[in-house]
C-alpha cells in the first residue's frame, strides 16, 4: 500500500503539467512589428537557387514581461525609417518601417527606459537599429558579440552603455523560463531566446539563426555567416532544445512565419 501514494502524486503532476505547459513567474510576450526588407537576390542566402529573386523578409522585436521585471528582445530597423514613403534603399536591400518600436511599446504602456533589460540577438543593423534608445536598460551580451559589436562603425549602442557581459548561456530571470543560449556561427556571439510560457509553451526566438523556413528545413548556412561549423553546431543545437522542450521555432525573417504571429497588442501568455 505504502509504495502506491507516490505514483498516484505522480499521476496528479503529471495531469497538472498536460494542463499547464509552464509554471514560472512569465506573464507575456508581445511580437512587435520592427520593419520589414526586400531582398532583393535571395540567393545570397541560398547559394545557386532562385538567383535573381526577390523575396520579402519580416523584422520582429519582441516585449517579454516577467513578474521580476521586462526584456526587449530585438531592437529592429531605426525607427526613422518610418519617415521614409518609399524605404530605405540599398544595393542589396529596400527596408521599410511602417510602425516605430517607441510607438508600439507606448500602446503597451512602456517606455524603452522602463524596461530591465535588452539582448539582442547579434549586433547587425536589422536587430540593433534602435539599440541607442535605452540608456538605462542592461544589455545581456555575450563577450565575443560585444567587441565583435564595438568594432562596427558607427557603434551600434551608446558609449557607456549597461552592458552585462555573458559567456554562454544565461538564466534572464533566475527561473528558467527565459533563457539566452549561445548560438555562435552567424556572428562571433550570435544567441538565440528560449521562452517557456505558462500556457503558449516553449517557444524558440531565432535571431538569425537561420532566415527562412527552407533554411530550416535544410538545415542551409548562409557563406555569408562568421562561422560554418559553428552555425551549423547551433542549428543542431536548437533543433534538440526544440524536441526536448516540444517547442517551437519563430524565425524572424520568415515572412509566413511572422504572418501566422499575433503581433502586439495581442499577446501570448
Ligand atoms: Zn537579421
Amino acid at each position: 500500500m505504502k509504495h502506491l501514494l507516490p505514483l498516484a502524486l505522480a499521476a496528479i503532476a503529471a495531469g497538472a503539467l498536460a494542463s499547464s505547459a509552464y509554471a514560472n513567474g512569465l506573464k507575456r510576450l508581445y511580437a512587435l512589428d520592427c520593419g520589414r526588407i526586400l531582398v532583393k537576390d535571395q540567393s545570397r542566402w541560398t547559394p545557386g537557387i532562385n538567383v535573381g529573386q526577390e523575396k520579402w523578409f519580416s523584422n520582429n522585436c519582441y516585449l517579454i514581461q516577467h513578474e521580476r521585471g521586462t526584456l526587449v528582445w530585438e531592437t529592429g530597423l531605426p525607427d526613422s525609417i518610418v519617415e521614409q514613403k518609399d524605404g530605405v534603399d540599398t544595393p542589396n536591400f529596400r527596408m521599410h518601417r511602417d510602425k516605430t518600436l517607441v510607438g508600439q511599446l507606448a500602446e503597451i504602456g512602456i517606455k524603452p527606459d522602463d524596461t530591465t533589460y535588452v539582448a539582442m540577438s547579434h549586433s547587425h543593423a536589422d536587430h540593433t537599429g534602435n539599440a541607442k534608445l535605452f540608456t538605462k536598460p542592461k544589455f545581456l551580451m555575450q563577450k565575443l558579440e560585444h567587441e565583435f559589436a564595438m568594432k562596427i562603425v558607427p557603434k551600434p549602442m551608446n558609449d557607456g552603455a549597461n552592458v552585462q557581459i555573458l559567456e554562454g548561456d544565461h538564466d534572464v530571470f533566475g527561473d528558467g523560463s527565459v533563457m539566452i543560449i549561445s548560438t555562435p556561427g552567424h556572428t562571433p556571439g550570435h544567441q538565440v531566446l528560449l521562452v517557456k510560457l505558462p500556457k503558449t509553451g516553449a517557444l524558440i526566438l531565432s535571431g538569425d539563426l537561420v532566415h527562412f523556413q527552407y533554411m530550416w528545413d535544410n538545415k542551409l548556412v548562409p557563406p555569408f555567416n562568421f562561422n560554418k561549423d559553428q552555425s551549423t553546431a547551433s542549428i543542431e543545437r536548437v533543433a534538440k532544445l526544440l524536441a526536448d522542450h516540444k517547442g517551437k521555432l519563430w524565425i524572424g525573417h520568415d515572412k509566413d512565419n511572422t504572418d501566422k504571429v499575433d503581433r502586439a497588442p495581442k499577446y501570448y501568455e
